[in-house]
C-alpha cells in the first residue's frame, strides 16, 4: 500500500508540515510537559471506574450534548476555588483546553481576522490560527517575561484583533500577569471590539495574593478564562478543558462550531467524578507549590538565572550549551524541555523524589568536565 504515484491533494499550506508533539519517552523522571506527577488515589480511581460502568450502560445513546451536569460542577469548584460565582450557563467544557481553545479561534477568528498573544508563550496558538486561517501575531514580551503594557496597549488599540490572547501563568516562563495590568489590557480589548481570552492552564498553582482572571467577569463582557483539568487535577489523560465567559452568547456561539456530541459520557462521567475529589487534589497542588519554591531557591542559590514561577515549571538558565545540559540530563533518566527562548531549559515539578534526582542530575549535568 505504499509508494503510490497518487499525490494526495493535501491542504497547500498543510505541504511538508509534520505533527508537533514533545517526546514521549521511557525515562525513569519525566518532566518534559508539566503533568501532575501524582497518579490519581486508588479511591478516586475506583469511583471513575464506577462512574465509568455507570455510563457505559447508556452507551447505546449519544451522551448529553450540553453536559449539563458537568458544567454545574465545574461552576462549583470554581467557585469554591477562586471565590468568584459563576453560572454554569456561562461555563463551556471541551476535550482539553486545547479543543476549548480551537472553538474560540473557531468562532471568533478565521480568514481576514487577527489573534495575538504576547511571547515566549504557548506553542500550540499558532496551530490553531492555521487551523483556522487566522492571522496570528507575537508581539514579545520584556527582559523579564512581563508583558509590557505600556507597550501592549497601543498594539492592541491600532491592531484591533478578534482575539487577544494572555497566558497566565505563562508557559514555559511561569509569569503571572498583575490584576491591574490584566484590567488594562482588558479595557483596551473593550475598546478595540477585541475579546480577551485568558489561558489560565496553570491558576492553581498561582502564589498567594495572585488573583485570577474570573475576579474580572462581571466588569468584562469581552472576557472569557480558560482552565483544565490536565495539571492540577492531574487528569492529563482524560482530556477536560473548559472556560467560562463573561458573555453567555459566547457559549451559544461555541455550541454552533463544536462539532456534534464532542464531549463522550465517559468523559463527562469521569471528570464530574474527579471534580468530587476537588479537596484531595487542592492538597497534591499544595505540595507542588512549595515543591516549585523549594526548586526555585535551590536553583538560584546554584547559581542558575531562574525566572519567578507560578506555574508547576520552572524556567531556569541561562546555558550557552543547553541542548548539552538537556541531553546529559536525559542521559541520567531525567526528562525536561527545551522551551522556545535560547538558552533556557524548563522543569515540570515532580514528587519530591524526582524532584531531588532532577537536582543531582542537573548538578552532575552542568559540572565542568575537567
Ligand atoms: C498544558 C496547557 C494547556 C492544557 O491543555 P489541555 O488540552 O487542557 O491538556 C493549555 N494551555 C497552556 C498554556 C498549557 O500549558
Amino acid at each position: 500500500m505504499t509508494g503510490s504515484m497518487f499525490e494526495l491533494p493535501v491542504r497547500d499550506d498543510l505541504v511538508g508540515v509534520t505533527a508537533y508533539g514533545a517526546p514521549q519517552l521511557e525515562v525513569q523522571v519525566r518532566l518534559n510537559v508539566n503533568e501532575n506527577p501524582y497518579p490519581p488515589t486508588a479511591e478516586l480511581a475506583d469511583a471513575i471506574a464506577e462512574s465509568v460502568r455507570t455510563a457505559a450502560l447508556g452507551l447505546n445513546r449519544y451522551p448529553d450534548r450540553d453536559a449539563l451536569d458537568l458544567r454545574a460542577s465545574l461552576a462549583g469548584y470554581l467557585g469554591a476555588e477562586s471565590g468568584v460565582s459563576v453560572d454554569p450557563a456561562h461555563v463551556w467544557a471541551a476535550n482539553g483546553s486545547n479543543e476549548v481553545m480551537h472553538h474560540l479561534f473557531l468562532a471568533f477568528g478565521g480568514p481576514g481576522r487577527l489573534a495575538l498573544t504576547f511571547g515566549p508563550t504557548y506553542s500550540m496558538y499558532p496551530e490553531y490560527a492555521r487551523d483556522t486561517f487566522t492571522e496570528f501575531a507575537v508581539y514579545p514580551r520584556n527582559d523579564a517575561f512581563e508583558i509590557d503594557v505600556a507597550r501592549a496597549l497601543p498594539i492592541i488599540a491600532e491592531r484591533r484583533a478578534a482575539m487577544v490572547i494572555v497566558t497566565s501563568p505563562n508557559n514555559p516562563t511561569g509569569t503571572a500577569l498583575p490584576q491591574p495590568d490584566l484590567i488594562a489590557l482588558a479595557t483596551a480589548a473593550l475598546a478595540a471590539g477585541s475579546m480577551l481570552i485568558v489561558d489560565e492552564a496553570y491558576a492553581e498553582f498561582r502564589r498567594e495574593g495572585t488573583p485570577s482572571a474570573l475576579e474580572l467577569l462581571g466588569r468584562f463582557p469581552n472576557l472569557v478564562v480558560s482552565r483544565t483539568m490536565s495539571k492540577a487535577f492531574g487528569l492529563a489523560g482524560a482530556r477536560l478543558g473548559y472556560a467560562v465567559a463573561a458573555d453567555f452568547a459566547v457559549v451559544d456561539t461555541l455550541k454552533v462550531v463544536r462539532l456534534p456530541y464532542h464531549l463522550s459520557a465517559v468523559t463527562q462521567a469521569v471528570a464530574s467524578t474527579a471534580l468530587r475529589y476537588a479537596d484531595v487534589l487542592q492538597a497534591q497542588v499544595a505540595v507542588l507549590r512549595s515543591e516549585r519554591d523549594a526548586l526555585a531557591t535551590w536553583l538560584a542559590g546554584s547559581g542558575f538565572t531562574v525566572v519567578e514561577s507560578d506555574a508547576n515549571f520552572i524556567m531556569f538558565g541561562i546555558f550557552d550549551d543547553r541542548a548539552g545540559v538537556w541531553q546529559r540530563l536525559l542521559d541520567r533518566g531525567v526528562l525536561i524541555r527545551q522551551p522556545e527562548p535560547e538558552g533556557w531549559l524548563r522543569v515540570s515539578i515532580g514528587t519530591p523524589d524526582e524532584n531531588d534526582r532532577f537536582r543531582r542530575a542537573l548538578l552532575e549535568a552542568t559540572a565542568s568536565s575537567d
